[in-house]
């Protein structure tokens, strides 16, 4: 009964203290980088797509882990929201602590992706926890080197997502940058199998429009859209903004300038981001 409860008692600890470099937030950060991630990880991926995968095609097993499980996760425990590579660097730049990069936590849990596994790179907080929870796997990036970093992955065709650690209506703790993919990272499967509703991600800030003039319709942002946010319509793209989570891959593909990519919604975790959750 009181491991069961446990991890809620953690949340709600976490909640009772916004700010983020509190001891309280920082020990919790550093609780879940060393004993947490990697089981949840792995469990999740394979409840998914492995030995567990029962879980997430079976009915009542599926509404009872959304409940109880994912969603208040999504909601109040960790969750991402992609951004564009540009707003990557601009935020790398805009960094006071240090940067540090380890191997993706998600590559780690479930050994099935074949992208590069140095992508998991910690800022603010996160420097600390995970240096301290790994120190054998994570090291110091100077600002120059993390940028590039984020420009390899972008021309391999991963996405970015900032990770919030407890976010809070008073405060974002974003404290790693990752760099996604399909067939690697949990929290985005979690949130195709699952739905918005079921795992919340953080839409990014950005809807992806098509410039009809010059649109081609040759198809490249279709392929990489990790949301299938976009189909072709009479040779031209058509987007549904209401699955665009604004990630900018389409726009990096696109050779003729036919995406732009718009800020539209608010910078999360604001105060209507949970708002609008606890409305869905
Ligand atoms: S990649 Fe560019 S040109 Fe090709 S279909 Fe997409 S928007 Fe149109
Ligand atoms: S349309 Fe797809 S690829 Fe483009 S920004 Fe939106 S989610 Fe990302």
């Amino acid at each position: 009964m009181y491991r069961a409860l446990e991890p809620s008692v953690l949340l709600l600890a976490g909640h009772l203290v916004t700010d983020e470099q509190s001891a309280l937030r920082k020990a919790l950060l550093y609780i879940f980088a060393r004993y947490i991630e990697i089981p949840m990880l792995r469990f999740a991926y394979s409840g998914m797509r492995g030995r567990l995968r029962f879980l997430s095609d079976n009915t009542l097993a599926r509404f009872l882990l959304k409940r109880l499980v994912l969603q208040p996760i999504g909601l109040r425990g960790d969750t991402a929201h992609p951004l564009p590579t540009a707003d990557v660097l601009k935020l790398i730049d805009d960094q006071t602590s240090a940067i540090a990069v380890g191997p993706c936590r998600c590559r780690v849990a479930h050994g099935q992706c074949r992208h590069r596994l140095e992508t998991d790179m910690v800022i603010r907080t996160g420097v600390e926890a995970f240096t301290k929870a790994w120190p054998h796997d994570y090291r110091e990036l100077a600002r120059d080197e993390a940028k590039r970093l984020i420009e390899v992955c972008a021309d391999e065709g991963l996405w970015h997502m900032v990770f919030l650690h407890l976010p809070t209506a008073a405060g974002a703790n974003e404290y790693v940058i990752c760099n996604c993919c399909t067939d690697g990272c949990v929290p985005f499967m979690l949130n195709k199998v699952f739905g918005q509703d079921g795992f919340p991600l953080v839409r990014g800030e950005h809807v992806a429009h098509t410039l009809a003039d010059r649109c081609r319709g040759c198809g490249d942002c279709l392929a990489v859209c990790p949301w299938e946010a976009r189909t072709l319509v009479d040779g031209v793209v058509a987007v549904d903004s209401d699955k665009c989570f604004g990630c900018g891959l389409c726009a990096r593909v696109c050779r003729n300038g036919g995406v732009s990519l718009v800020r539209e919604r608010p910078r999360p975790p604001l105060r209507t981001y949970l708002e609008q959750k606890s409305a869905s």
